[in-house]
């Protein structure tokens, strides 16, 4: 085993503590979106992004125990992919939310 002398030992450091600080924050950013983001709207019509914005679809609930995923209108996506909406065009986030929600059969 070889010994390395101190500044080496602090350069390393230094390597290990921006590598975590940079992990720390990649877990940051998917925490913010719930790991998805469906906000992507190019491609969309005008009318379709109209839609969006005038039924304030949002890419997280904020609505208890309303979600996009529960909402009898949502077409799932591939797993932790965004999935699509009968009414609201574009990406859907299964975690969203619009005016729209109505309860998916049980
Ligand atoms: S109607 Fe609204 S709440 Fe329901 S799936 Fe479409 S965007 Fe989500």
């Amino acid at each position: 085993m070889s010994k390395i002398n101190r500044r080496e030992f602090l350069e390393r450091a230094a390597l290990l503590g921006a590598a975590v600080g940079a992990g720390a924050f990649m877990v940051g950013c998917n925490k913010g979106g719930g790991g998805l983001s469906c906000t992507d709207t190019a491609g969309l019509a005008a009318a379709d992004v109209a839609t969006r914005t005038n039924n304030n679809y949002v890419d997280a609930s904020t609505q208890a125990g309303k979600d996009c995923a529960g909402c009898a209108l949502y077409q799932a996506g591939a797993e932790g992919a965004c999935g699509t909406c009968t009414v609201v065009k574009g990406s859907i986030n299964p975690g969203g939310y619009c005016n729209l929600w109505a309860a998916r059969p049980a």
